[in-house]
């Protein structure tokens, strides 16, 4: 690993979307407007429970799939996938208290 290089691009990081599904590059759309890989256009999200304990609505918008919890208000795909990975992964664990 090369140290000191910056590995993060800024540039075009909004227009590269990944299939939530199986991380490759998303080239297809679902009908919930959702970015996939060709291999999943057919996949539907799984419901994801916000850290308030409530079900997020997804919704498809003008720049992309976004969610909205009646407590919390909208959030961007990104912070939905980590709302799902932490709500999913410990489903029954103390959730983290801000
Ligand atoms: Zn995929
Ligand atoms: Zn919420």
């Amino acid at each position: 690993m090369m140290r000191g290089f910056p590995t993060k691009k800024v540039y075009g990081q909004s227009k590269l979307s990944t299939c939530p599904f199986c991380s490759r590059s998303a080239t297809q759309k679902t009908e919930t407007g959702l970015e996939v890989c060709h291999r999943h256009t057919n996949e539907q999200l799984q419901e994801i429970k916000c850290t308030c304990g409530r079900w997020l609505e997804q919704r498809a918008g003008k720049y992309g799939p976004y969610f909205n919890c009646l407590n919390c208000g909208n959030l961007n795909f990104g912070k939905a996938m980590e709302i799902k990975a932490l709500t999913s992964g410990m489903a029954e664990r103390k959730r983290p208290i801000p």
